[in-house]
This record gives structure tokens, sequence and C-alpha cells, in this order.
């Protein structure tokens, strides 16, 4: 296996092992557990003397292609492979924490992640702290003595605002921290927070990696170290471990990546221009646009724009709902990342537990809308909003 693969390589061949019958694609290996030819083999298993699995909750060959392919695409030593995104966002935060710890997290985190670390810690005795990620000046304000995770997500969901991540792991190195990056939104394509200084990522496999809307899945990765101290044991012992079947069906959606992410991305590009011009519509945020607020933070260290557009209606939540209602190929679904282009209305769906104000503090308004944009042909896209919008009075 070559580490100097492009990723479209390393997402074609990445990890893959074959059995006796030298199988094309990678085998799904459905089993619970693995025998030994002896018991003095199964000691030595055991003792971590020699190689190979011994129960499907610690780890198995199907789920180990995929860790694999991800560590090669990551730059990462080592990872595990998760039932969903959220088993491996709380195994990545709750793994490296105990009662008296701190975290700062930032407050535009997707909805499950907030619950996580707002509501879920602070029974375990962690507390935390919620800012407004994309000035430095709050993280390090929020430092305490006990402070051991740093949080965030980059692009967010769903205004898609920035985070300077390698400012952020600057400041956690200073005082000894971790800084765990969500990276969905992003893509392991456009943004390598391990390169950028981060210590952690996580994924919800469920959104690009799978890309086609079969199966939930989600993935942590980090250096060997970080793995075999914190997360093994919490791994092993609570059980968020991904099926085999939903491996390998994540394994054959992530050869495709890069093809689709190209795709989303340019028909996004697209949207977000011709949506920037249109009279029903106050704004557009677009990572890829120059007039991003934070477009110079993106150039730093984001290498593609987004498969994400987010805008805003002049008319509210009943001009969002008409729009909506009026699209045909765009198909309104919370989900994203998917071959099919989903829009969604987050103040009435993905956001609809969070307060007014808690809205208002992450620049979201009734009219925000966000479109996740599918690998269908752009001019469709473009023709489905177009009469969409003359639905929609200006
Ligand atoms: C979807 C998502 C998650 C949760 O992933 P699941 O696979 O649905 O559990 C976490 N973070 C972000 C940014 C997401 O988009």
């Amino acid at each position: 296996m070559s580490k100097s693969w492009r990723p479209a390589t390393q997402l074609v061949h990445g990890g893959t092992t074959r059995s006796q019958h030298g199988e094309t694609a990678e085998a799904i290996f459905l089993t619970q557990g693995f025998v030994y030819d002896t018991s003095a083999a199964a000691e030595a298993r055991f003792k971590g003397e020699t190689d190979g699995f011994i129960y499907a909750r610690y780890g198995s060959p199907t789920n180990d292609m995929f860790e694999k392919r991800m560590c090669m695409l990551e730059g990462a030593e080592d990872a595990r492979a998760t039932a969903s995104g959220m088993a491996a966002v709380t195994a990545a935060i709750l793994c490296q924490l105990k009662a008296g710890d701190h975290i700062v997290a930032a407050r535009a985190l997707f909805g499950s992640c907030r619950w996580v670390v707002e509501t879920l810690a602070p029974k375990y005795g962690i507390e935390c702290t919620l800012i407004d990620g994309r000035d430095l000046a709050n993280w390090e304000g929020a430092i305490q003595k006990n402070t051991k995770v740093f949080f965030l997500e980059s692009p967010t969901n769903p205004t898609l605002e920035v985070i300077d991540i390698a400012g952020v792991a600057k400041l956690a190195n200073q005082i000894g921290a971790k800084v765990v990056v969500d990276n969905v939104f992003a893509t392991p394509l456009f943004q390598k927070p391990l390169e950028l200084g981060a210590h952690i990522v996580v994924y919800s496999a469920t959104k690009h990696i799978d890309g086609q809307g079969r199966c939930l899945g989600g993935v942590v990765l980090s250096d060997k170290k970080w793995i075999d101290e914190n997360l093994h044991d919490y791994f092993r012992h609570t059980g968020p471990a991904m099926s085999p079947f939903n491996a390998w069906t994540l394994l054959k959606g992530i050869e495709t990546l890069p093809l689709r992410v190209k795709q989303q991305t340019e028909n996004a590009s697209r949207i977000a221009d011709f949506l920037a011009d249109q009279k029903q519509i106050a704004r557009v945020i677009y990572p890829g646009r120059k007039d991003h607020p934070q477009a110079d933070i993106i150039a730093k260290q984001m290498t593609g724009g987004s498969t994400l557009v987010c805008f805003e209606m002049k008319g509210g939540k009943e001009a969002a709902f008409a729009l909506q209602d009026a699209l045909d190929v765009v198909k309104i679904s919370n989900n994203l990342g998917d071959a099919k282009s989903l829009i969604t209305h987050p103040a009435t769906t993905t956001h609809k537990n969070l307060t007014d104000e808690a809205r208002t503090e992450l620049g979201m308004s009734d009219g925000t809308v966000r479109f996740s944009a599918g690998i269908e042909d752009s001019d469709d896209l473009l023709e489905d909003f177009a009469h969409a919008l003359s639905k929609v009075k200006a």
C-alpha cells in the first residue's frame, strides 16, 4: 500500500485485504466471532502476542479495511469505525474525559453533538462552555485549569461559518488539551484537520462517505497513542461497533467519494451563484464564494468550497416553505451529502429544539434554508430552483 497515492487511488485500493479466493471487491465478513486452532493460540491472541481478531465488537476484517482506508485518506495512524456518526462523536469525547474535566465547544454544532456536550456530559460531572467559535479570543477566554477538550465543527451546520482550526489547535497545545473536529461538512477531501494541528477527527460516514442514502456509520481517527490510551478500551467495552455489512456498504461508497463530491461541489457552487442574484433571497452563504464572511480562513484551511449552500429567504418561513414545496428534483429532507439534492428548513427541523435566542446566536432566521447538492445535472437543478422561485413572492 503506498502512502503517496493520491486520494482517488487510496479510496479505491486503500486498506484492501483479500481472502484465499482473491476476490476483486472487498468481502463482507458477517461473523460475530473467530476460531482458534489450539487453546494456546487463543491464549496468545488474548494476550496480544499474535495478530488477529477476537470478537466483532472489538474489530473485524471488513471493518478493518474501512478503518485502514479512512486512515490513509485522513493521514491518521489509527481509527475505529462506529455504528453512527453520533456514536463516533460520543466515544471521541467521553473516552478521554472524567468528572471534573471541562470542554470548550463552539456552539454552532450539529444538534445531537450539542446535546452530548451541553446536556449529557454535565450529568457525569464534565463541565462545558459553549462559545462563538469564530473568534479565537473566545476560545482563549473560556479556558479553565481543568479544560481538556476543545470541540468544533467547521464549516458549521447550517450557516456554514468556519473556525480557524490551526488557531484553536495552537491554544489547545499551550494547555495540553485535545482538539476534536467534526469534519463532516468539509469532507475528508477538502479539509485535513490533523494536518492543521487537531488531534482527533470524527465523521458521520452516513453523509458523503456513504453518499447514497443507505446506512448509518461513523469513524474516529487519531494517532495510535491516543487511540490506545483512550478509545481502545472504551470502544471494546461500550460497544459502538459498526455492522460489517455497513462497513462493506461504506467501503463501496467511498470508492466514488471524489467523483461525487466534485460534482456536488460544482452543483452547489452554481446554485449558490444563481441564488445570490435572486430578488426573493436576502443572502447566500457559500464557502466557495468570495463574499463569504471568512473567505480568508477558508483560503487557509480548505481546498474546496462545499457541497452545501445556506441562504436566507426575504419572506421568512412562508417563503422558505413555498420554495421547498415547489421544488421537484430537489427533495425535502434533513439529510445531507446524498447523491440526491436535498433541502431543509433548519428552524422547523434540524434546529427546532433550540430556543429562538440560540438560533439567533447562530445567525439563523425563520427564512434560513440549507441546500445539500446532489450529483444531478446542474441544468436540471437550476431549472428546478428557477421554477420554484417563480412561485415565491419577492
Ligand atoms: C449527521 C451528523 C452527525 C451525526 O451523524 P449520524 O450518522 O446521523 O449519527 C454529526 N455531526 C454532523 C456535522 C452531522 O452532519
